[in-house]
């Protein structure tokens, strides 16, 4: 066995971080293991809509990272990494805080991308952390309190667009006229075609409006401009939401390092060229020959797995081994109290993939809450079926 002197460092305690951290400790509880993350609180995100709905506290979706890790036995600091200096193994944070590390695993995840789209970043919400969300719920809560209905824009109909416009519809019923923007010419045009068809339904009996092939050109503080067929139109907006794709956040990088589409570029057993002490998992990396993965919360989970055997390999001296990824199918809510699940050959809708997406998400959280874990096993007591999902899920 190597001896290891200075920690292995973990910066970003999100899907990729946490797992990482969390199976390492497992696999050898005497490797000196330091997590950062520039935020107190982790966050599901998956279930910031049931949040932003009330289906479920906040609090149950967003457990403090000082409870996760003490329960761990890891020692986690809060700070915010602002540069890396590979060449000497140190990182450098916003409060000058100077450390060096023995092995660094990068896991930052992803921010909103505006596109450089005019108007977007001083005009419209997001939903991509959990400052989006409060800011969200507040805004929603306080304009739908006036009688009029409300025009409200989402940008963007992937699955974090027709998720939220599902939701907000079944929250404030109607309290807005919700119209959903896209560039393709369909929905969900990277998902399952189950859940596809599925989110179509669920969209068209809330009569939520769908404008497809169309381009937001431009959004000032009461109007959005959107290219159709060669023509520009103004539309009269009260709020808008932009869930229209992600940018890798790198702003600590400097110097050296190979990245694809700003991403990160590592090998199949996730090390970064030149530098392969350091390590990147998640939504910043894109790995060789793989470049198509989604940036999921599944593939970053089943990163983080591998990634955590790897690192106990090195720390063996014993060869890593390269990753593969196992498709375990997706999963969407569909508005308040129910969901659709296309995974492993099986597909469901409604009512049961709600309490099933629960209860996978349940077997899936860091410190699983109270009430999710009765919800499951309520669940799973009535319904057998759900053994099919519960092994190898999304
Ligand atoms: C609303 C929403 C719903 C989603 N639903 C699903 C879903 O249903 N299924 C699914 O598979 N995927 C889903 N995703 C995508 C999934 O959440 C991401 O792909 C996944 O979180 C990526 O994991 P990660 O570890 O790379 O980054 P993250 O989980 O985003 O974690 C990054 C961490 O890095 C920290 N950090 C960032 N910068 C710094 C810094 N400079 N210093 C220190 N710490 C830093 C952040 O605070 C954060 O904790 C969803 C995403 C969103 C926004």
């Amino acid at each position: 066995m190597r001896s290891i002197k200075k920690p292995i460092v973990i910066v970003g305690a999100g899907f990729g971080g946490m797992t990482v951290a969390s199976n390492l400790k497992r696999l050898n509880p005497a490797l000196p293991i330091l997590v950062v993350d520039s935020e107190a609180q982790f966050i599901f995100k998956p279930l910031m809509y049931e949040v932003l709905s009330e289906e479920l506290p906040i609090w149950e979706a967003a457990p403090e990272y000082s409870n996760i890790f003490s329960n761990l036995g890891i020692t986690f600091l809060k700070n915010c990494l602002t540069k890396i200096r590979f060449d000497e193994n140190i990182l450098e944070f916003s409060d000058d805080l100077k450390l060096g590390y023995e092995y660094l695993v990068l896991c930052t995840g992803s921010l909103s991308n505006t596109f450089s789209v005019k108007g977007v970043y001083e005009n419209c919400y997001f939903f991509n952390n959990l400052n989006d969300l409060n800011n969200l719920r507040s805004v929603l809560q306080k304009i739908q309190n006036n009688n009029i209905k409300k025009k409200l824009f989402i940008i963007g109909a992937g699955p974090s667009g027709v998720e939220i416009a599902c939701k907000v519809n079944d929250i404030y019923k109607n309290n807005f006229d919700i119209s959903i923007v896209e560039r393709s010419n369909e929905i969900l045009s990277k998902n399952k075609i189950f859940n596809r068809e599925e989110a179509e339904k669920a969209l068209l009996s809330r009569k939520i409006n769908l404008f497809l092939n169309s381009t937001v050109k431009e959004i000032s503080d009461q109007k959005i401009s959107i290219l159709n067929n060669s023509e520009i139109r103004d539309f009269d907006q009260d709020i808008i939401i932009w869930t229209a794709g992600v940018k890798p956040n790198l702003p600590f990088i400097e110097g050296n390092v190979s990245q694809s589409n700003g991403r990160i570029l590592v090998n199949e057993k996730f090390q970064i060229d030149n530098f392969t002490n350091s390590f990147a998992i998640g939504d910043i990396a894109i790995i060789k020959g793989m470049e198509d993965l989604p940036l999921t919360a599944q593939v970053a989970i089943q990163e983080g797995n591998h990634l955590a055997k790897n690192i106990e390999l090195l720390s063996q001296e014993k060869d890593l081994l390269p990753f593969e990824f196992q498709d375990n199918g997706e999963m969407i809510s569909l508005g308040i109290g129910e969901a659709s699940i296309s995974a492993l050959g099986v597909t469901l809708s409604g009512k049961l993939a709600f309490e099933a997406r629960r209860l996978i998400y349940a077997s899936k959280m860091p410190v699983i809450s109270k009430s999710l874990k009765s919800t499951a096993s309520w669940v799973f007591q009535k319904k057998s079926i759900l053994n099919k999902f519960i092994n190898k899920t999304p």
